[in-house]
């Protein structure tokens, strides 16, 4: 069917699961010196080697852990600075023909409330998403017949369209089911941001334990997802595994080597990485208690590690993990996060009662957007809604051809600015409004082309909208 059928038919994958294990095995108590190379290595913008990733990954020594925690603090801001992009998920519906057992959705789940907005729920639900000030949305899908590539692309289609006063939302990224060549272009046409699918484990056998019935039981299908995107023409495209199903370190490997296989076969990597960890999910034993948890300091150690690992890819952080702990681990690499969510179907627009059955699983941070923005503001960081570069067609190779020292400070920062500007005019409250033009004015003393950029900012007092460099 596709150029993928040797692959899917066979056990060998991109993932070289024995070579994974004995790189973790030879590599345990690393020397000093080796450590503090590959530190030096990624702090000058390299993609680390999976030996010098499970080196890292191998590391004990509190103080050598605390000497990565650094590196990976300073090279964020090299390359990110201090700027976080916000999103908001938006679940359309949870029918679902797999039984993956760590998920409220699964088919044989009887507890959950199955749910699919209608047409006209989606639109109530994108205005409520709006009013609060959201630009950015990234869609989910359970696995379903009814979630064809065409309903994707119109419900895309719908929110796009859906527009109240100054406000739209300008970037949908899209979390759904891998899907075929052509399917992913009928997707693509209604001008998606990145696709992203997570592989949940890379260990084959964990894989096959944990995902028993439907399309997802098949690994490698899910596996080549991506491959399958960028081939249909989508350049953006997000990576992820679910902590908590199988050892870190190997999930951590796995996203190495998935990375690597992207970059060697369409010259660029993912666009995203997305590390979540099982949360307690509706009627699912095993989300309260997974195989492999993975406590606070070790999920810190692998957010750490993937940004030294891969200095150009984006980091997602979602409201799975509490407030405290994303303050925390936003230092250390992480450039997107989700604020204000509700991830129970329909629930931006109406108080439901029944929201948790309709939730995946329950969320850990319930901070409202204007709470992630005061608090982002109050730690100095500039909150962002930019979706500049994907309006003006740099994604995919040109994303990383414009990662270049310079470009985020050129572009990426003032567009920041721009964007957190109109989320003030438009939405804050006072308070958030007096520590947004506060931040603003620190950010102008030490901007390039300053008087430009204040131009514009003065535009946007004017009343004009979605201004960027
Ligand atoms: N149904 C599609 C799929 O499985 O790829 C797309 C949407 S699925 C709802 C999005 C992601 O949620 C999954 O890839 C999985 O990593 C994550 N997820 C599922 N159950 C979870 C849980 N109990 N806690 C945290 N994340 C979970
Ligand atoms: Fe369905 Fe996705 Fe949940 Fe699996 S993770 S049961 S495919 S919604």
């Amino acid at each position: 069917m596709y150029v993928f059928v040797k692959e899917l038919d066979t056990e060998k994958t991109f993932i070289p699961e024995g070579e994974i294990h004995s790189l973790l095995e030879e590599t345990k108590n690393p020397d000093k010196k080796f450590v503090r190379e590959i530190l030096q290595k990624s702090l000058e913008k390299n993609r680390l080697e999976p030996v010098e990733v499970a080196t890292l990954l191998n590391v004990e020594d509190p103080e050598l852990i605390e000497e990565i925690f650094a590196a990976a603090r300073t090279l964020k801001e090299k390359i990110y600075g201090n700027r976080i992009v916000l999103f908001a998920p938006l679940y359309i519906g949870n029918d679902c023909v797999n039984d993956c057992v760590y998920c409220g959705f699964r088919s044989s789940n009887p507890e959950v409330y199955r749910k699919t907005l209608t047409f006209d729920e989606l639109r109530k639900e994108v205005e409520a998403l709006v009013k609060r000030g959201h630009k950015r949305l990234i869609v989910v899908y359970g696995e379903h017949p009814r979630y064809s590539p065409q309903f994707i692309a119109e419900t895309i289609r719908i929110i796009y369209e859906t527009k109240v006063g100054n406000g739209e939302i300008r970037r949908v990224n899209v979390n759904a089911a891998p899907q075929t060549v052509d399917g992913y272009k009928v997707i693509k046409e209604a001008g998606i941001g990145t696709f992203q699918i997570f592989q949940e484990t890379y260990h084959q056998p964990t894989y096959k334990k944990l995902h028993p019935r439907g399309p997802k039981s098949n690994y490698a299908w899910r596996l080549y997802g991506l491959d399958r995107a960028m081939i249909a023409g989508i350049d953006d495209v997000g990576i992820g595994a679910l902590f908590g199903l199988y050892n870190w370190k190997f999930e951590v490997m796995g996203l190495i080597y998935h990375t690597i296989h992207l970059e060697e076969r369409f010259g660029v990597g993912p666009h995203t990485i997305s590390f979540p960890r099982i949360e307690p999910a509706i009627g699912s034993e095993i989300s309260y208690n997974p195989p492999y948890k993975v406590s606070d300091e070790e999920f810190k150690r692998l957010v750490a590690i993937i940004r030294l690992a891969v200095p150009y890819t984006g980091m997602i952080l979602t409201a799975r993990e509490p407030a405290e702990l994303r303050r925390e681990v936003l230092k250390l690499g992480v450039s997107q996060i989700d604020g204000g969510s509700s991830i129970g179907i329909g629930s931006y627009s109406q108080d439901d009662p029944e929201k948790v059955r309709k939730s995946q699983f329950i969320l850990g941070d319930n901070r409202s957007l204007e709470e992630v923005i005061r608090d982002l503001l109050r730690e100095g960081y500039i909150p962002s809604f930019c979706t500049a570069c994907y309006r003006m067609g740099r994604t995919g190779e040109h994303f990383m051809e414009f990662a270049i020292p310079g470009f985020v400070k050129r572009f990426c920062t003032p567009n920041a600015l721009f964007t957190l500007k109109e989320y003030l005019n438009d939405y804050a409250s006072e308070e958030t409004r007096r520590l947004g033009e506060e931040l603003i004015k620190m950010e102008l003393e030490r901007i390039e082309k300053r008087e430009l950029v204040e131009k514009y900012l003065e535009r946007i007092d004017r009343g004009e909208r979605d201004v960027r460099f």
